[in-house]
């Protein structure tokens, strides 16, 4: 649908695909054409280049965008794209291929002076080699698949007694997940920051870099809320990662939008006062590009298609600007409560946050049933402000008036999430959300007895005397009333200082 919404604003038709589970998803109806590609099994369609391929060709299409799941890094579908004479909007498939190893990846930065997280220069033939490596850096390390992503084939070994099931484990996962069972060790970073940089390149060798997303707050190393700018870049910092950044790019031959990942630990040796390490390149466009888009008020889309249509870019590095923040949160059929176990099913009632600075990325709709084949992300729910203080308020609006029944959500434990002392001051590390999580932070705070009370007492009225408007026990659900006391009014608060200041300097 974002891919759609870009097309139509450029006076370009757009056909979609879609599997038999999909067959009333709202990205079906959106496009110009719909083309069905197989059942359910993302094996027998969404992964299946040949039929994506004779589907273009059938349909005429110029280009194909691959967006942000599936094949979207598979350097062979911008191959067969190629020899079909088809405009793949991503990279070429050679630094598609180089990129998607993390080792050649890792070769890549150092070559353009970036520092790498510590760690194994090539795949690991055997547990023996890797604990050889394991030492050579120092416990505790991450053994990671060389053709990871989405966090499969990572495992946290503490000493070497652990390393021959770790191995293992590891090893299975990378071959399920990728059909490559590869790996390498890597120092592991204690409670890093995952801050990363959008960059841009278009095929007359022209790089920029659109800033750094915030990508801190995760659970089992996926993100869950991103934000632009960090608290933590500094005018100096954004320059010398989006220099090293550009230069990745360069080094790497890169084409169309791309990002480069940094993990950054506190260092008083640094003039910046952290020390960033390389982490990886994503081939694609990000799920989180949207806070970009909302800083610097470019569209990321648009600016894929013009670089694959052989356009020059058409801002120069110092024309790039950002205005205030923007937050995102990925909101998933998921229950909390239960682990963060997904919860596909029908969506009863959906009722979407809007208003000022209010962007929601999603494509569900009321009577959709979420289905159980794919990754149950919903929509990502993006707020922006003047202040990072006005974008989280307007975020905790949105997530109040943000209503979906018939399935579990996350929203409930974002609503928590956003009142963390850490994540107000902008103390994040990636280990964050998994503190919170174990002091409870999963669980629904138990409602004030007051509340309960007036749920009761509205309950009883309403049997008697039915009402047009909202009812109480609807606006408690949908405005969160049931949670932790209210601080005092701000209005109220306001009224009190401007009294105590004078009648002469009121309304200022
Ligand atoms: P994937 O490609 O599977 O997403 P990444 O290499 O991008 O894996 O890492 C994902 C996340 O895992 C990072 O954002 C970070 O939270 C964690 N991580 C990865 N490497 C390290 C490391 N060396 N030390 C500490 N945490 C790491």
């Amino acid at each position: 649908m974002r891919i759609v919404r870009a097309c139509r604003e450029m006076g370009i038709g757009a056909v979609a695909v879609y599997s038999d589970v999909d067959r009333a998803s709202e990205h079906v109806l959106m496009a110009d054409e719909a083309h069905l590609i197989g059942p359910a099994a993302s094996t027998e369609s969404y992964l299946r280049i040949d039929k994506l391929i004779e589907v273009a060709r059938r349909s005429g299409a110029e280009a194909l965008h691959p967006g942000y799941g599936f094949l979207a890094e598979n350097p062979g579908l911008a191959r067969a794209c190629r020899e079909a004479g088809i405009a793949f909007i991503g990279p070429s498939p050679e630094t598609m291929e180089r990129m998607g190893s993390k080792t050649a990846a890792r070769r890549t930065a150092q070559e353009a002076g970036a520092r790498v997280v510590p760690g194994a220069e090539n795949p690991l033939d055997s547990a023996e080699e890797a604990e050889k490596e394991a030492q050579r850096c120092g416990y505790p390390v991450l053994l990671k698949a060389v053709a990871g992503g989405g966090g499969k084939g990572m495992r946290l070994v503490a000493s070497g007694q652990q390393m021959a099931s770790a191995w293992r484990d590891a090893r299975s996962e990378a071959e399920n997940a990728f059909g490559d069972a590869s790996l390498y060790v890597e120092k592991y970073l204690e409670r890093p920051r995952h801050v990363e940089i959008q960059v841009l390149a278009d095929q007359h060798g022209n790089v920029v870099h659109l800033g750094e997303r915030e990508c801190s707050l995760q659970r089992r190393h996926q993100k869950l809320v991103e934000e632009s700018p960090s608290p933590l870049v500094t005018a100096e910092l954004r320059e010398a990662m989006g220099a090293r950044a550009v230069g990745i790019a360069r080094a790497a031959g890169y084409t169309n939008a791309g990002t480069v990942e940094f993990l950054l630990v506190a260092s008083p040796k640094s003039e910046f006062g952290w020390e960033f390490y390389f982490l990886e390149v994503n081939t694609r466009l990000q799920v989180e590009h949207a806070v970009t888009e909302m800083v610097t008020g470019i569209d990321l889309v648009k600016e894929q298609i013009r670089i694959a249509a052989g356009e020059r870019l058409s801002l120069r590095q110092e024309q790039i600007e950002w205005r205030g923040w923007a937050i995102e949160c990925r909101i998933y059929a998921e229950d909390p409560e239960n682990n963060f176990f997904p919860c596909p099913g029908r969506i009863t009632r959906l009722e979407r946050p809007a208003g000022p600075g209010v962007r929601v990325d999603g494509y569900v709709y009321e009577g959709w049933e979420v289905p159980l084949a794919y990754d149950p992300l919903l929509a990502k729910l993006i707020c922006w402000g003047s202040t990072r203080e006005e974008a989280v308020a307007r975020l905790r609006r949105a997530l109040d008036e943000y209503v979906v029944a018939g399935i579990q959500t996350n929203v409930a434990f974002f609503r928590r999430l956003l009142q963390e002392g850490a994540f107000l001051r902008g103390e994040l590390d990636t280990e964050l959300v998994n503190r919170m999580l174990a002091q409870g932070a999963a669980r629904p705070p138990a409602p004030p007895a007051a509340v309960e009370a007036a749920a009761v007492a509205a309950a009883l009225s309403e049997m008697t005397a039915p009402t047009n408007g909202l009812r109480l026990p609807d606006r408690q659900a949908r405005f969160g009333q049931a949670g932790p006391p209210e601080p005092p009014s701000r209005w109220k608060q306001a009224g009190r200082q401007a009294a105590l200041r004078g009648p002469g300097r009121r309304g200022r």
